[in-house]
């Protein structure tokens, strides 16, 4: 199977988004959350996601929210389940690597870690640009995707790194409107956001509280709209 039949395999069993990444672009991820940490014989890393739907931004209810962004953790850990499995019926190794649990937590800083950066690996693999608000963002589907990846010790051909900024030289929306402040040039303080974003509703269920940095980003719905995926 090539490159171009793996991933239109993905987008078949319902993944919106497909790229490909070779493992010598992780070069420069922190020591521990690179691929071959996880997987020394890995050569390729596919990364895929599922789009939420934009509607979500038409409420001011958190439910909704919570409601579909769970729903595509669903999804996604779903379909890097069966995706392992069809691939390894054509003889293709493939683990899969699930954003959750944290494989590294910091109590007092509230940071943590999966075991490998999927925003990061979706960079590597063309699947979008990451903006001061630390998401990534496709140049047609926007923001409101979620992500999943599989290693892979099969060599594909990797596909182009997205180059260029999605953030204006004069845009500092999310920074300027997070209600934490958790927004910095350099990054975003862990703790602030969750302290903020972790709520629950009266009666105890966990939600997801804040979605602002998403909503307010002039390119959340992507950029090039013209463009196929
Ligand atoms: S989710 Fe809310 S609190 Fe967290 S960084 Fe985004 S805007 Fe700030
Ligand atoms: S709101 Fe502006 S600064 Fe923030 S990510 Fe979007 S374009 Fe970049």
């Amino acid at each position: 199977m090539n490159s171009r039949e793996v991933k239109d395999l993905i987008l078949s069993m319902g993944a919106d988004l497909c790229g490909i990444a070779s493992v010598d672009r992780f070069a420069n991820a922190p020591e521990g959350f690179r691929p071959t940490d996880i997987y020394p014989e890995c050569k390729s890393v596919i990364v895929f996601a599922k789009k939420l739907p934009e509607s979500i931004f038409y409420t001011n209810s958190a439910i909704p929210y919570s409601f579909v962004d769970d729903m595509a953790l669903h999804e996604v850990l779903r379909l890097s389940f069966d995706i392992t499995v069809k691939l390894e019926q054509s003889q293709i190794t493939a683990l899969p690597v699930p954003s959750e649990p944290y494989d590294y937590w910091d109590t007092e800083t509230m940071t943590g870690k999966g075991l490998l950066s999927l925003k990061q690996a979706g960079y590597l693999a063309g699947l979008g640009v990451i903006g001061r608000n630390k998401l990534l963002c496709h140049p047609v589907l926007g923001n409101l995707i979620k992500l999943g990846a599989i290693l892979s010790n099969t060599e594909f051909e990797a596909d182009p790194i997205i180059n260029g900024h999605l953030c204006s030289d004069n845009c500092r929306l999310c920074m300027n409107n997070c209600p934490s402040g958790a927004i910095t040039e350099t990054g975003v303080i862990q703790k602030r956001c969750r302290s903020y974003s972790e709520g629950s509703t009266k009666k105890g269920t966990p939600i997801t509280i804040c979605h602002l940095c998403r909503k307010i980003c002039p390119n959340r719905a992507g950029w090039k709209k013209s463009q196929s995926t």
